[in-house]
């Protein structure tokens, strides 16, 4: 046991958590951030982040996050790396382990963001940045009059259909089923927009394009008669939903029924003293700039609870 108290422990290396950092750390808290087993988070593994204000020539994700790093290292905040193996919420200060060490926080911010999920294909994964992604706000501007598949039938994989008709020439969905799970509203949007065409009870089986390094089709395999297609495009997004990274904290802290935490009141937990912010918190926006600005607001309520 590490017997020091800290102000602040920040579980969580995104822009929530480093910009919790950079907040606590101005304001003398000398915050300890934990960093997890993805650094940075899912910044890590977007290409140029075009969105991000005071950027107008576009910054990589990897680059954004690092810079963010140093902000925060820069006005005191110590790292260490490693994945929080369990927590004990029940007595202030509150314990995080690591591994076989444990530290003491008087308030907790937690920001270990979301993860979206994949296919779980190997040409997924080598093509991911290079045509493949699972997020249409951050990348659909590169696919300018081009062929884009979405895979997935939920209101992310809908709404992403929907919003890439401004740039692509054709959109085609991929849905494991015969039946979307998004909301009514959103399948009338899609099925009135012309630029977009659905493929039912059908699932991504490889995507071409590994030798070439970039994507150039999908292989698609009907579910109910085991038939094979091809279809050339030169995106994916894959929008079949996020898990919250809360796996840590469940019987520990009130979760909804995704599993993401909720919120009672700005960043506040049902624990008084733990806060959240970003992704983990947050299933709507799910952008680094709403995530920054959660780290700043948990920051500041962490802030005003130690004063009290
Ligand atoms: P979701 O509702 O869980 O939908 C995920 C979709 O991906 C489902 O259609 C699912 O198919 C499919 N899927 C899951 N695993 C798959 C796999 N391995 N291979 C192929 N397909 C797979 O996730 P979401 O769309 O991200 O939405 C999350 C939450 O946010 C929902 O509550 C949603 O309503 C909300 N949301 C709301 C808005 C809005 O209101 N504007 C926008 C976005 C999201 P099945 O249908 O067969 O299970």
């Amino acid at each position: 046991m590490n017997d020091n108290i800290r102000d602040v422990i920040i579980i969580g290396s995104g822009p929530a958590g480093l910009t919790a950092a950079i907040y606590t750390a101005r304001a003398d808290l000398k915050p300890l951030l934990i960093e997890g087993p993805q650094p940075g988070g899912q910044l890590t593994i977007t290409t140029d982040v075009e969105n991000y204000p005071g950027f107008p020539d576009a910054i990589s994700g990897p680059e954004l996050v690092m810079d963010m790093r140093k902000q925060a290292e820069r006005f005191g905040t110590e790292f260490i790396t490693g994945e929080v193996t369990s927590v004990d919420f029940s007595n202030q200060p509150f314990t995080i382990t690591v591994g076989d060490a444990s530290y003491k926080g008087n308030t907790i911010i937690i920001a270990t963001g979301a993860s979206a999920r994949w296919i779980g294909i190997e040409s997924e994964k080598k093509l991911m940045g290079s045509g493949v992604s699972g997020c249409a706000t951050c990348d659909g501007f590169f696919f300018k009059g081009k062929e884009i598949v979405v895979v997935g039938g939920g209101d992310t994989a809908l709404e992403e259909a929907a919003f890439l008709t401004r740039f692509a020439s054709k959109v085609s969905v991929i849905h494991r089923r015969d039946q979307f799970r998004a909301s009514k509203a959103m399948q009338e949007k899609v099925f009135n927009n012309n630029k977009i065409s659905i493929i039912w009870d059908s699932v991504v089986d490889e995507i071409l394009g590994v030798e070439q390094g970039r994507v150039t089709g999908v292989r698609v395999k009907n579910v109910k008669n085991g038939s094979i297609t091809e279809l050339p495009c030169e995106g994916v997004f894959i929008a079949i939903g996020h898990t919250p990274n809360t796996k840590v904290f469940r019987g520990h802290i009130a979760l909804d029924n995704h599993g993401y935490v909720i919120l009672k009141d700005r960043t506040s937990t049902n624990i008084r003293g733990v806060f959240a912010a970003g992704d983990v918190a947050d299933p709507h926006y799910r952008q680094a700039i709403t995530a920054a600005g959660m780290g700043c607001m948990a920051a500041i309520d962490a802030e005003r609870f130690l004063e009290k």
